[in-house]
């Protein structure tokens, strides 16, 4: 059975969309819906109570991550994962997550309208706390799901009112009795907007997701003297800014060295004194590199340091550089990624492969479970802003794909 006959309805998932995009709105036609707020279990309990409508079955786990499930004729299979997240950045966009799960939504309204049973049974999740805006922790409830880091850990994170995740979590009642580890699934397809101006600028429909970039954070810090701008001349200024300057111009030029997959940001710079007549003693900055490659960001990991230390010296100044983190690159499963592929192929869209740039719950659920993503386009590349935007049929297009690779998953011969 291909199928290619098989719609789901366009406009009512826009209108639904829309309907969710109420919730927490903003004055400038965004979103707020931070985290394990009141305004989050506003969108949660519509989500439970329009899952249950359905006829699905709603679990709730130890992180509040949520589970829709709708059986399939063969209870024995593995269930077909899809969704994403609720949440939204404090000034966030009405696509960003929310498409993900409420295209999911539109998908078991869909198998429900035209009477489709699968063979495998199929989830429909909302993750907790993919933003990271609230507790300073991003993709949360599916870094906890899939063991990237304890629950007890996440518990313990602080809002800036001292508000914990456990706390916040018992006062919406989204504390589930369901162990919040991985279990036992066919498959994971998320639909996210892209975030990025690629899709749009080639004028293509469908981003079919092959992976997610390798990546290296650091923090660093130059340390010269705080001196007087009037009375210091060339020879014995010690002037961590224009250290910092020079490395920060580095960073660019490594990235840029390595064309358009290259990526390379300096987004924090903290300045001391910071005082405008003062030669600047003291710059702490942030410093990441991601690439498609693993490859290219060891090389970019081996050579950068030295290469900073060398600007340091030059400048006569002391250069302290930890590393945060480096994360491989993670690839998304062929054979899923392949039916996001047959799918936006046989409904005729125009397609294009894209590593994901921004971190998405998918890259956790990967570790696991056979996971691929779609992209949809969106307006100027903008997202985590309240302007976000995306047409109603490019998120139809978005969801009919999603639908066409589920459905194809859970009907897979094993
Ligand atoms: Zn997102």
């Amino acid at each position: 059975m291909t199928q290619t006959n098989l719609r789901i309805d366009g406009k009512r998932l826009w209108d639904t969309l829309m309907g969710y995009a109420e919730i927490g709105a903003t004055a400038k036609g965004g979103v707020r819906r931070l985290t394990l707020t009141d305004v989050d279990k506003r969108g949660r309990d519509k989500f439970r109570t329009e899952c249950r409508a359905l006829g699905l079955t709603v679990r709730v786990d130890a992180i509040g991550n949520m589970f829709a499930r709708r059986p399939g004729r063969d209870p024995s299979r593995a269930p077909v994962l899809f969704g994403s997240h609720l949440d939204s950045q404090p000034s966030g966009g009405k696509f960003d997550g929310a498409l993900g799960v409420l295209a999911g939504l539109e998908v078991m309204r869909s198998l429900n309208d035209l009477d489709v049973v699968t063979e495998a049974p199929l989830e429909l999740i909302n993750w907790t706390d993919e933003e990271g805006s609230r507790f300073g922790h991003s993709l949360m409830g599916s870094g906890v799901w899939a063991g990237v880091f304890g629950l007890e850990k996440a518990y313990g994170l602080t809002d800036t009112e001292g508000v914990s995740v456990a706390t916040a979590l018992d006062g919406i009642g989204y504390r589930g009795p369901e162990p919040a580890s991985p279990f036992k699934a066919d498959a994971y397809f998320e639909l996210h907007i892209e975030q990025g101006p690629i899709l749009e600028r080639e004028a293509r429909q469908i981003g079919i997701v092959t992976g997610a970039q390798s990546q290296v954070w650091y923090d660093a810090v130059t340390i010269g003297q705080d001196s007087h701008a009037g009375t210091t001349p060339p020879s014995t200024r010690k002037d961590a800014l224009v250290c910092a300057a020079r490395i920060i111009d580095l960073v660019d030029r490594m990235m840029r060295a390595r064309g358009e997959d290259g990526r390379g940001t300096v987004g924090q710079l903290l300045v001391s004194p910071n005082s405008r007549n003062v030669v600047p003693g003291e710059v702490r900055f942030s410093i990441e590199f991601r690439h498609p490659s693993d490859a290219e960001v060891d090389v970019l990991d081996a050579e950068f340091p030295p290469a900073a230390q060398a600007i340091a010296d030059a400048c006569g100044i002391k250069l302290e550089l930890t590393t945060l983190f480096k994360i491989p690159a993670q690839p998304f499963d062929p054979s899923c990624v392949d039916l996001v592929r047959q799918g936006a192929a046989r409904l005729g869209y125009s397609t294009r492969e894209i590593v994901s740039g921004a971190g998405h719950d998918a890259v956790y659920v990967a570790r696991h479970v056979p996971t691929a993503m779609i992209f949809t386009p969106c307006k100027d590349g903008l997202s985590h802003n309240e302007a976000e935007s995306i047409e109603p049929e490019e998120a139809e297009a978005g969801c009919q794909v999603l639908f066409e690779a589920v459905v194809a998953r859970a009907n897979r011969s094993l």
